[in-house]
């Protein structure tokens, strides 16, 4: 098993085209012109993770370590890659799916029941909106395949008969490790939260090698540990949230005590049809790509969550993303609309960073009380 159940990344609540750029360059160049400190030891490798290149980088840790540290990572990565594979038949996500259509039951191991949970517990605090078990109409839309849908027309009338089904987590029946699907429209796809989980897992193995300072961007959503600086000097990792539409730095976040940044957006998986971008994430109550909000992010502890947040809070829309932020209990948000404004909870606007040029006007959304656990619960 990969997980460790006991760690604060896994304890709720308690985190291609780059949707957010790590800065820590500029802080290096800082480093570098104070002659009289010895900049702490840097090590950057990257790794491949669900079809992504990842950066990892890994501060005041002699190079040595810092390697053997991630050395083991990659076999983690490519267990989980292939166990969750929303599409090709590499594992025990495939073999599930294999079973919604046979009736069939399977077995599966740790890592996927930690996930399957998870998946549950998410679809519940969103009111529904996050829907992992919404593979069957995700691959409708073309994205179930390594490379951008072509324009082709997405077939609506499949999609409605889907939806009609109502597929969701509620449908997979765990007892012990055995999963029973009970529904032929339930096809499982992690893609909105299985990135998340795996950069939560990797940081407990890196820390369980003693590595105390490290940070991995994964194609943007990123995870850290520790600081960027040596832990007393205490200076934290400085990230970039990426603009939706202009590829620039939207703002910056310095993000501390183990905290992850994800973004959602319809900027890098779309299909695209007589000029209209239909994005990779989709209303689980209709079917049809979202529109209104082009990105939204999250900061929180558990990247798992941030990550199922960011992909929830899209789907909520305008109106709704700030009860369902309360209700998955994530208070650091913002969101972009179709036309550029930013919107972002008090938490969240307090630590955006703008570049002396760049002074966007932002809508403050203080968050409502969360929903009673029974309304949630549904
Ligand atoms: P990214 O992969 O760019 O970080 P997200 O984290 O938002 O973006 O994940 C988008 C992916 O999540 C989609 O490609 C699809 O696999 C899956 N997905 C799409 N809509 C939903 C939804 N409503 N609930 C859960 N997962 C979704
Ligand atoms: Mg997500």
């Amino acid at each position: 098993m990969l997980f460790d159940a006991k760690s604060k990344r896994h304890v709720q609540p308690k985190k291609s085209a780059r949707k957010t750029v790590l800065v820590t360059a500029m802080c290096a160049l800082l480093l570098a012109g104070c002659s009289d400190e010895q900049p702490p030891t840097e090590y950057k490798t990257t790794a491949y993770v669900f079809g992504t290149l990842v950066d990892i980088t890994i501060r005041g840790t002699d190079t040595q370590s810092a390697e053997a540290a991630v050395a083991d990572l990659s076999a983690g990565f490519q267990e989980l890659h292939n166990d969750w594979h929303a599409w090709k038949p590499l594992g025990e996500l495939a073999a599930i799916n294999g079973a919604c259509k046979s009736g069939e039951t399977v077995t599966v191991g740790d890592n996927t029941l930690i996930a399957l949970q998870k998946a549950k517990d998410f679809e519940i605090s969103s009111h529904g909106l996050f829907n992992a078990a919404l593979g069957r109409v995700i691959g409708l839309w073309g994205f179930h395949s390594d490379t951008l849908p072509k324009g082709e027309k997405p077939p609506f009338d499949q999609i409605d008969a889907l939806v009609a089904q109502s597929p969701s987590m509620a449908d997979i029946r765990i007892t012990g490790h055995d999963v029973t699907c009970m529904n032929p429209a339930v096809s499982l796809d992690f893609g909105g939260f299985g990135k998340g989980l795996a950069l939560d897992w990797a940081l407990d193995r890196l820390q369980s090698k003693g590595i105390a300072n490290a940070l991995i961007n994964a194609g943007g959503d990123v995870s850290s540990m520790g600081h960027y600086a040596e832990a007393d000097t205490g200076r934290p990792w400085r990230i970039g949230i990426r603009h939706p539409k202009t590829w620039g730095v939207l703002a910056s976040v310095d993000v501390d005590h183990d905290e992850a940044v994800y973004t959602s957006g319809n900027y890098e998986r779309y299909n695209e049809q007589d000029g209209i971008r239909y994005s990779h994430i989709i209303d689980p109550r209709n079917g049809r790509a979202v529109q209104s909000i082009v990105s939204s992010t999250v900061i929180h502890t558990n990247s798992a969550l941030a990550d199922a947040a960011a992909t929830a809070l899209s789907v909520a829309g305008l109106r709704d993303w700030p009860q369902i932020a309360a209700d998955m209990g994530v208070s650091q948000v913002m969101v972009v609309d179709e036309t550029g404004h930013m919107y972002a909870t008090p938490d969240m606007r307090a630590r955006l960073i703008f570049g002396s040029e760049t002074k966007p006007e932002i809508t403050v959304v203080p968050l409502p009380t969360a929903s009673p656990k029974s309304a949630v619960a549904q």
